[in-house]
């Protein structure tokens, strides 16, 4: 299939580089287009602009957050300006109020959107384990299933309205940072009685918190593994951000919310921005004095 790839990220490159190794023809867009060297090698177009990328064909976008999506959107040379409307298929961590704004000025140009934030790492990125959460009219999920196929593991379906998709996603990264910020004072807890965290989280993981969040982060916790970030504190910032606005507009009071902002601001003020958003267990053991 003909499909257009804007962002080149962490994700994004993971993602685009198995949509070309599944053999679809991929025309890529990045702001720093370096970031397209190898996959051009591989066989994918590099594009002059995301208009250019699949003018009346299926878009793809993988970018940091709102900010990157409108530029690439509204600004110059971006989808909304395409010689023909596009499908577009945002895949970013961006705001539900976004999701919609982009749904509205899709139709208005003849074109379609799907909104389709996805669970996973880099690393589930590469190896086509990405979980996508979609959400839009059932026959532009149905086109793009098969690009979905080959960048995931499962696809959902939450509902007709994109913006859907992009509230799931933000209520599942509230609850793995809730989580991280458990485990980090439950740890803290344990050391400071003595208690290794390779020790606790041994107990815990195989006992009665064996899914994957509990599992992947409490090893990084006790690895203390928190460089090179695989998702950077900004980043979760960013979404602890869009949680809170979403939960204001929806009249939702989230407590807990407030404990892991201000814990992922701390943590980018001491430790900088290149840490992983789980070095927040660095100021929960910071405040015990440890
Ligand atoms: P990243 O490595 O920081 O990549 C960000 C991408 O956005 C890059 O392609 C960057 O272009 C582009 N960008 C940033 N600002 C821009 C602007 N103003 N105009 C145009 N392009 C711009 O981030 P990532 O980790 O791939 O994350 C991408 C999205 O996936 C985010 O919404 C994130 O929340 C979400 N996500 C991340 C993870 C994870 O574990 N990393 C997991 C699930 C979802 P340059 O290359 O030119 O900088």
């Amino acid at each position: 299939m003909d499909v257009g790839f804007v962002g080149l990220g962490q994700m994004g490159h993971a993602i685009a580089a198995n949509l070309v190794s599944a053999g679809h023809q991929v025309s890529l867009w990045n702001r720093s287009p370096d970031k397209a060297d190898d996959l051009v090698s591989q066989g994918a177009r590099l594009a002059r602009c995301p208009a250019d990328t699949a003018p009346g064909g299926v878009v793809f976008t993988m970018l940091a957050d709102d900010a990157a999506l409108e530029a690439v959107s509204f600004g110059e040379g971006g989808l909304l300006s395409a010689a023909e409307p596009v499908l577009h298929v945002s895949l970013s961590t961006i705001s539900p109020t976004l999701a919609k704004r982009l749904d509205e000025a899709h139709r208005n140009a003849g074109g379609r959107f799907v909104s389709a934030p996805v669970f996973g790492r880099p690393d589930a990125a590469a190896a086509r384990k990405l979980f996508v959460v979609a959400a839009g009219a059932s026959e532009d999920i149905a086109q793009v299933q098969p690009l979905f196929d080959a960048i995931g593991q499962r696809t959902f379906t939450v509902g007709e309205e994109p913006a859907q998709a992009n509230v799931v996603k933000l209520c599942g990264n509230f609850m793995i940072m809730a989580s991280i910020e458990s485990m980090a004072e439950a740890m803290t807890l344990g050391v400071k009685n003595g208690i290794e965290r390779a020790t606790l989280n041994e107990v815990l993981t195989e006992t009665l918190f064996g899914g994957l969040v509990h599992r992947n982060y409490g090893k990084m916790l006790v690895e203390e593994a928190f460089r090179p970030a695989g998702f950077a504190a900004p980043l979760g910032l960013k979404d602890m951000r869009l949680v809170k606005n979403a939960a204001e507009e929806a009249r939702v009071p989230m407590p807990v919310l407030g404990v892991v902002h201000d814990h992922l601001l701390s943590t980018i003020a001491r430790e900088g921005e290149d840490i992983d958003w789980s070095g927040i267990a660095r100021i929960v053991a910071a405040d015990a004095g440890l």
